[in-house]
């Protein structure tokens, strides 16, 4: 898979981690951090963070894994990204950018936010060579403050 990170970390910088995100350490929480920073890609699905967490000999239940997940979630670690289609995909890069779906791959890739204008008239310009009409379609969702 593509996009992987390659930070790793020792485990009390992974429970400083924790701690600093307002989490408690625990096993999997832990294991599952280490996932996130060495093993999995940028973008995942939660089948990928329990298949990363067997190879680290943690024979973690599903439901612990979307316990985590949730957990990171609620704490910025990570974001949750549900597409149209309903497939669910959980990111590591937590700052503000937009995503590339390829289905026949079902890979995310990023969109650097730079790369998509949007003007005050509403309208907005994306990249081209991202276009190239191999489009299927353009979900758009935008997110308001208030
Ligand atoms: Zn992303």
């Amino acid at each position: 898979m593509k996009n992987r990170n390659d930070q790793s970390a020792s485990r009390p910088e992974l429970i400083a981690a924790l701690q600093a995100a307002g989490l408690r350490k625990s096993k999997a929480r832990v294991a599952a951090l280490q996932a996130l920073r060495s093993g999995l890609p940028r973008h995942f699905e939660v089948e990928d963070l329990r298949d990363a967490l067997h190879n680290q000999g943690l024979k973690a239940h599903l439901s612990t894994v979307y316990n985590c997940l949730n957990d990171f979630t609620r704490v910025g670690l990570l974001r949750r990204l549900t597409l149209a289609n309903g497939a669910v995909f959980y990111d590591s890069r937590t700052d503000a950018h937009h995503h590339l779906y390829i289905e026949e791959r079902q890979e995310l890739r990023d969109i650097d936010p730079a790369e998509v204008e949007i003007r005050d008239d509403g309208t907005i310009r994306l990249p081209r060579d991202l276009l190239q009409g191999k489009t299927n379609r353009v979900d758009l969702l935008v997110t308001l403050k208030r």
